[in-house]
């Protein structure tokens, strides 16, 4: 057996079910790392990340407490092509880097490493195989407007901002069907639980 993790990426578009179904694995004991809790994590007061940031565009984009002003960051970056990239390139290595350090310090048998834009940002590059949970728009936009008090064209916005259904489906090795119920979920993690364990096996 190979000692590297074996990684699998989990994804899916906004309120498709991806927490829901990480969680399940994690039922399973299989530990899980999150590019968004990772993504926050680098800008923290004292990192590397935010003391990059406040070096670059001024102690404006910090709050009193020292920590970061998201909202004075959007400002800076809104419409600054360059600004944007300069951020991009700060935060894309050190995002990546931070998640394989975690990935590397799991101790399961394999670990899911949960992000919403995976392919979009080419991190499917860096695990062993896709999961894609899959819903129609209509359920997307039904489930997170319950779950956030989002409005439908909010996340019409941001399904639109995502890559489409059709292209995410292509790209997965393994796909779940998240339109039914809980119940169905949690059958298909089991499954998809025991032939990741196979495969873990046969590396
Ligand atoms: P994501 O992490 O992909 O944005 P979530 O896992 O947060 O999606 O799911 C979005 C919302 O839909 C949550 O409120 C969740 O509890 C609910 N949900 C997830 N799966 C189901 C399901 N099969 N049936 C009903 N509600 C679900």
């Amino acid at each position: 057996m190979s000692s590297a993790p074996f990684i699998v990426g989990l994804t899916g578009g906004i309120g498709s079910g991806k927490t829901t179904v990480a969680n399940l694995f994690a039922g399973k004991g299989i530990e899980l790392v999150d590019a968004d809790v990772v993504a926050r994590d680098v800008v923290k007061p004292n990192t590397e990340g935010l003391n990059a940031i406040a070096a670059h565009f001024g102690n404006a984009v910090l709050n009193a407490d020292g920590s970061l002003n998201r909202q004075a960051l959007r400002g800076r970056v809104f419409s600054h092509e360059n600004e944007r990239l300069w951020l991009n390139n700060l935060l894309h290595p050190l995002i990546r880097k931070t998640m394989l350090e975690h990935v590397h310090n799991a101790k399961s048998d394999y670990v899911i490493l949960v992000v919403p834009l995976l392919f979009e940002n080419g991190l499917d590059s860096l695990v062993n195989t896709t999961l894609v949970v899959d819903i129609s728009a209509d359920l997307q936009k039904q489930r997170s407007a319950a779950r956030d008090s989002t409005s439908q064209a909010e996340i019409q916005k941001i399904i639109d901002s995502q890559m489409s259904r059709e292209q995410r489906l292509s790209k997965a090795d393994h796909i779940i069907d998240n339109q039914g119920d809980v119940s169905s979920l949690s059958k298909q993690v089991n499954e998809l639980h025991q032939h990741f364990l196979s495969l873990v096996q046969q590396r």
